[in-house]
């Protein structure tokens, strides 16, 4: 089962040309077990990273992450970053979630936290002159992704899904990409406590979107019957993804952040905040 891992995320790198020894490399680190789990692994196979912790301000759950993450990498000898998402909003994930919905905007903490992590993992990653940065997106998630997107006829927002995530060729925009793709999340989970991995495994308080919470539920029903379903879902879509076209990026006229819109999400959002 370790080998069996490991090898899955030597045969992704290579199969996708993921990573090569001469990038400089920041690992998105919440302190749980998949991010946990490729950042052993990386440092484990000799590339050069450094990784970065997002205080999201989730009570308790963001605080056992943090002390978690710390001990990790200074136990493999891996430099931390670490960078409050306060700095950027003002406020924590909750706190935002329920000023939007207070003024009507029903956006789920997900959909928040995802804007303002992309947003903030790639600024980061650029200040620290990185040339990839790692996402610890497993099998489940990106099957699930898929299926939500084609489930709420939002097919495009697919062209962002995939090992190598998104746009890939602009000057501000770090590629983002995600060894554990072909990895599921029972088997992470497997390894990550073999390993022993200091861990939370409970899940973050604020991932209560019911949709994905009921795909999840099916999606793992079904493969009591037949265990290639996820697989076959992202396989699918590998095929398909040849044809979806990104809608190209451009520039947010606030920060100058890359976006596909005038304006990115975060300063959009932070606008709504206000
Ligand atoms: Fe953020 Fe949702 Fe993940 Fe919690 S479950 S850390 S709110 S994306
Ligand atoms: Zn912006």
């Amino acid at each position: 089962m370790k080998a069996n891992i490991e090898k899955k995320v030597e045969e992704t790198i290579r199969k996708y040309k993921l990573l090569s020894k001469e990038d400089k490399i920041l690992v998105a680190c919440s302190g749980g077990k998949d991010s946990t789990t490729i950042l052993y692994i990386l440092n484990k196979l000799g590339y050069g990273i450094e990784a970065l912790f997002i205080d999201l301000f989730i009570g308790e759950h963001s605080e056992k992450n943090k002390k978690n993450i710390r001990k990790f990498c200074s136990k493999l000898g891996v430099k931390l970053h670490e960078v409050s998402v306060k700095e950027f909003t003002g406020y924590s994930i909750c706190y935002m979630k329920s000023v939007l919905n207070s003024k009507g905007n029903k956006m789920k903490s997900c959909a928040i936290c995802g804007s303002v992590k992309r947003y903030i993992l790639n600024k980061y990653a650029k200040k620290l002159g990185k040339t990839k940065l790692v996402t610890g997106h497993n099998l489940d998630d990106e099957a699930q992704n898929f299926m939500m997107n084609l489930l709420k006829g939002r097919v495009s927002m697919n062209a962002r899904l995939g090992p190598k995530a998104g746009v890939v060729n602009d000057k501000k925009f770090v590629a983002r990409v995600k060894p554990l793709y072909f990895c599921s999340e029972k088997e992470i989970k497997e390894y990550s406590k073999f390993m022993k991995f200091p861990v939370v495994y409970e899940h973050c308080p604020c991932s209560v979107d019911a949709f994905r919470r009921f795909l999840k539920g099916q999606l793992d029903e079904l493969e009591k019957e037949n265990p290639t379903v996820k697989l076959n879902i992202i396989n699918y879509f590998i095929e398909k993804k040849l044809k979806l076209k990104n809608k190209g990026v451009g520039y947010c006229e606030k920060c100058g952040e890359p976006c596909s819109d005038k304006i990115c999400s975060m300063c959009r959002l932070v606008k709504a905040l206000r």
